[in-house]
């Protein structure tokens, strides 16, 4: 619970408000935003406004002031609650972890950033070398991981794809020892190191890549080069090689990471031609160079871009040629998957780097962890498409998550306290997270359903499938189940009413997007390249057409597998919460667009979090703190109380002022039920001081 700042600030916790509405809660956080307060909390959940400007909150004098105290002792902030997850850790060996969500462009990797300097600058105060260095790799990791996992969008020049989440290892003297890295990663290839290579790149390393210097020459990021200006990204390209070479890249797998990604540039400007009846590829001196790079024989590389190998049902192998539209779906797959088996190459080896070895609990105490997640929240565009649905999928898990962990903590707290535990009445979104991944019956599996059938099964037969089977579900419905709804216009709609609200997603393109197919003949033209990083990026190429009898997972299939893991991870860990908003659309420092906010806040479930908050007892505090806040209020403890313990005095102060029936009094704490009770207690403190 925070300090009671001066009110002129706004409420600096979200469950002091009046009542719980969206207005004044509206009203507070505009508050807050023009006097400079980004950070509320909504009990011990940071809620964060993006401020787009550079704010004095964040060097060492406020390192100090946060380090090793209590939440409630300073006004709101990430190092707060960043310091609060590292004593849980410490005190408790409890493992944390500190969830950060928030939509593309709120702030979630700045926050990120805060926090793991927060800790680097408190641990390890003998400044030992290996822990220095340990350090120094997670920190530069975020580097490398930022320009690969990130794109260009309008919305954000820097803007990651979906989510991040980092186990950092503690040992017994609470210093960094190593460290984990999980991506989420979704979406495609117009990513940011591109950028920086194209504009920052010297001129002998682009040349030796065939590449231009002209960001708006290749199709992949061309769209990015014409919305997103950028003046820096020499310093970052350099940035980046320096990180890579840091965490500890061997410089041959520096050179391949960049010829690969100049492989992806130079394939996505590949064309294609027909004469009606064969298929060529435009322009031999580009398949020469992809070839060159990928040190791979260009013949193959031709041949894989034309043909595919398909197994009959007798057994026989057979090259049948591409249409010139199969040809062009071939060839965005593989550098798509290219730059996905890159992306998670790199990962796997940072992982390797920075792993704790030869960690002996016995010797070394238990090892414990802080987990830092960044991920987007809901999403809700005017065109909601596969992207969406699997994003707001894994926010109704984290939410589900949070509704659990935050309902546990708090029965956790009136059981310490020794304060009987009433029941919360709140939306248990189990049912919308069965409608997406239930077996058999579950929109994913009506979905894989779809793609593993034989013959031609389009996105609308699909939509069929799940009308007829969700069409009870009382959180479903699509334009053929409501067909008076006019708000769904569109034959490809379906509607999925969400924790958060209701969003209404297109079909189209959901299939391949799940079935993200990637033929055969590219797996086995990269297992088969001499350069033997990029031969370990692809063991699966080993295999012959013949042999590949398993179909792979579907893309929403992993993902779901990917998010079941993750939230496994942290249902075992203490949580923190950072909630992120952006203000406006405009990147502007001063102005909180309502509308832009609202939904967010809505969004982000942050009404039921204050309610949930409030549901049992909104304030509470050691009584000492209480006693020393208050004493002048009252004849029996001021100027000093004769009262025996700090409880008693406080109880006296609670009755002289009447809220005896609102409060509970816990073993070392006092439980106030409805903020209301407080504020005639800070309005007679106010007029005192
Ligand atoms: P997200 O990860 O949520 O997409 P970012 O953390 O990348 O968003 O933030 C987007 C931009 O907003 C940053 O590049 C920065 O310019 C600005 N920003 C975000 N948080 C802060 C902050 N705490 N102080 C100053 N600027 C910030
Ligand atoms: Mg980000």
């Amino acid at each position: 619970m925070a300090e009671l700042e001066g009110l002129e600030f706004g409420k600096s916790d979200f469950v002091l408000l009046d009542e719980v509405t969206m207005e004044q809660f509206m009203e507070n956080l505009k508050l807050r935003f023009e006097k400079g307060r980004i950070y509320t909390y909504i009990g011990e959940v940071v809620v964060s406004v993006n401020p787009y400007r550079q704010m004095e909150i964040y060097g060492k004098d406020t390192i100090d002031a946060y380090r090793g105290r209590e939440l409630y002792e300073n006004p709101p902030h990430l190092y707060a609650v960043s310091d609060a997850a590292y004593k849980a850790m410490k005190r408790r060996a409890k493992d944390t972890c500190i969830v950060i969500s928030g939509e593309s462009g709120a702030g979630k990797t700045e926050a990120s950033k805060y926090i793991m300097q927060y800790i680097a600058a408190i641990t390890n105060p003998s400044q030992r070398a290996e822990v220095e260095s340990v350090k120094n790799v997670l920190l530069k990791s975020n580097c490398v991981l930022e320009a690969f996992g990130n794109a260009k969008t309008n919305r954000n020049d820097n803007s990651s794809r979906f989510g991040k989440y980092m186990d950092i290892n503690f040992n017994f003297n609470g210093d960094p020892t190593g460290g984990h890295i999980n991506n989420y990663l979704l979406e495609k290839v117009s990513v940011f190191v591109c950028f920086q290579l194209l504009r920052g790149g010297s001129a002998e390393m682009l040349e030796s890549f065939h590449l231009q210097n002209d960001a708006a020459a290749y199709i992949y990021t061309r769209e990015g080069a014409a919305t997103a200006t950028s003046n820096n990204d020499r310093s970052s390209h350099k940035a980046v090689m320096n990180a890579l070479d840091v965490i500890g890249f061997s410089q041959e797998e520096i050179s391949s990471i960049y010829q690969i990604l100049a492989s992806i540039l130079l394939l996505g400007n590949l064309q294609f031609e027909s004469d009606g009846e064969n298929v060529q590829v435009v322009g031999q001196e580009a398949v020469k160079h992809i070839s060159e790079l990928t040190s791979t024989d260009p013949d193959g590389v031709t041949k894989s871009l034309l043909y595919r190998t398909v197994a009959t049902g007798g057994g026989e192998v057979i090259e049948k040629g591409h249409s010139e539209q199969d040809a062009c779906f071939g060839r965005d797959a593989f550098a798509k998957a290219l730059y996905e088996r890159l992306f998670g190459w790199i990962v796997s080896r940072i992982n390797s780097i920075i792993e704790v070895k030869d960690y002996n609990p016995v010797l070394h105490g238990k090892n414990t962890v802080i987990g830092v997640l960044d991920i987007y929240g809901f999403e809700i565009f005017d065109n909601n498409s596969f992207e969406q649905f699997c994003i707001n999928y894994c926010n109704e898990k984290l939410q589900q998550l949070f509704i659990e962990l935050i309902l546990q903590q708090e029965q956790g707290e009136y059981q310490r306290e020794g304060i009987t535990w009433q029941h919360i009445d709140y939306f248990n979104n189990q049912i919308i997270v069965d409608l997406v991944e239930q077996p058999h019956k579950g929109i994913i599996s009506i979905l894989d359903e779809a793609c593993l059938s034989v013959g031609k099964v389009t996105d609308t037969v699909c939509l069929d499938s799940m009308d007829t089977k969700l069409s009870q579900h009382p959180h479903y419905t699509s334009r053929k189940l409501s067909p008076t709804d006019k708000t769904m216009d569109f034959q490809k709609h379906f509607r999925i009413r969400h924790y958060a609200g209701d969003v209404t997603y297109s079909v189209e393109g959901f299939l391949d997007k799940n079935k993200d197919l990637l033929f055969q003949d590219f797996k086995r033209l990269m297992y088969n390249s001499s350069n033997l990083v990029l031969k370990e990026m692809w063991p699966d190429g080993q295999l012959s057409i013949t042999e590949v009898t398993k179909r792979p997972l579907t893309a929403a299939t992993l993902f779901k597998n990917s998010i079941v893991a993750l939230v496994d991870k942290l249902a075992c860990k203490e949580p923190y919460y950072v909630r992120c908003i952006k203000p406006n659309e405009m990147k502007s420092p001063v102005l909180l667009d309502d509308a832009r906010c609202q939904h967010q806040v809505a969004y982000l479930g942050l009404l039921e979090n204050v309610m949930v908050r409030r549901a049992g007892f909104a304030y509470r505090q050691p009584y000492a703190r209480f006693l020393q806040r208050y004493k002048m209020t009252c004849e029996y403890t001021w100027p000093n109380h004769l009262m025996g313990s700090d409880r008693e005095a406080v109880e006296a102060i609670v009755t002289q002022h009447g809220f005896q029936d609102d409060v509970a009094y816990g073993h070392t704490k006092l439980f106030v039920r409805t903020p209301r009770s407080l504020f005639s207690l800070e309005q007679e403190r106010a007029a005192l001081i």
